[in-house]
């Protein structure tokens, strides 16, 4: 049984992970860095928790014996999957990325692409905005800098401490989600303007057509940097990596 670690926190990563509880070939455990009070199901061990950086994660590489590392983390996970390229270096473990490929704009789209949420708050203007901010809860704080705007902030877990504006409303929900939801959330809070990041894959991408839809502009945050390691964008492209890679003990000799 060659042994598999899939670092996750996706969908993506989920239905890896069910495709390979699939496999008699392999033990897979899944990684989630335990962000979310009540994580999703998931189809194969868990473990949760940061490894302690670089040297954590490749003690847990070798004490677990694992053969292949999964990056199958967020695109804006970037110290994770920096670390996993690190770690796997380190002990000698195979390693490929899954990764979205980012969304692209079509006719009718309105984006602002700026490089930081720095730059997302100013993009929004100084004139009052009722604005839908769908960004993790740790990019919320620089938006208290724009305390005109009327926020609507949309997590998996409430906000808490919530936002140091006095106007901000909160509501909670886990994708995928549904364009005509989105549209019917933006339209009911008379949203001007949506900041988001470009996540790619279709769970989230609803609100994205639920602006177009609506004629509004979306200021996206720009990816950050990530390691260059092998990378593919399919499921079936990870289990066809698994099935070409040597196995620990060919390697080693
Ligand atoms: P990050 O900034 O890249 O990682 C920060 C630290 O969190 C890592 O150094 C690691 O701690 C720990 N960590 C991250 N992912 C982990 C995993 N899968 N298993 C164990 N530890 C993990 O990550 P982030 O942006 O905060 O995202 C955290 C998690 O949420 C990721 O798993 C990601 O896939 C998921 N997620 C992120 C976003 C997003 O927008 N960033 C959106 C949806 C889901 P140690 O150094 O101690 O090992």
């Amino acid at each position: 049984m060659r042994r598999i670690l899939i670092l996750g926190g996706t969908a993506e990563a989920r239905q890896l992970a069910a495709r390979l509880a699939q496999r008699g070939d392999l033990a897979a455990t899944l990684s989630l860095a335990g962000r979310t009070a009540n994580p999703a199901v998931q189809p194969v061990p868990v473990r949760i928790g940061g490894f302690g950086g670089v040297d954590g994660l490749a003690e847990y590489l070798a004490a677990e014996r694992i053969d292949i590392l999964i990056d199958a983390t967020h695109p804006y996970a970037a110290v994770m999957a920096t670390n996993a390229a690190r770690a796997a270096a380190v002990a000698g473990v195979r390693l490929v990325a899954l990764r979205r490929p980012p969304w692209t704009p079509v006719a009718g789209d309105r984006w602002i692409e700026v490089a930081d949420v720095q730059a997302a708050v100013a993009a929004l203007g100084e004139a009052p905005r009722r604005v839908f901010l769908a960004l993790g809860r740790k990019e919320l704080a620089p938006f208290a800098a724009a305390p005109q705007h009327h926020y609507l902030v949309r997590s998996v877990d409430p906000v808490e401490p919530p936002l140091a504006v006095p106007n901000a409303t909160y509501v909670t929900g886990r994708g995928p989600f549904t364009r005509s939801g989105d549209h019917a959330l933006l339209s009911a809070h008379r949203i001007e303007i949506v900041v988001a990041k470009n996540s790619g894959g279709s769970a989230t991408y609803s609100k994205i057509a639920a602006a177009r839809a609506l004629g509004l502009t979306v200021v996206l945050l720009a990816r950050p940097p990530l390691p260059a390691v092998t990378a593919v964008t399919t499921i079936a492209e990870v289990e066809a990596f698994i099935d070409h890679a040597a196995p620990r003990a060919e390697r080693d000799v």
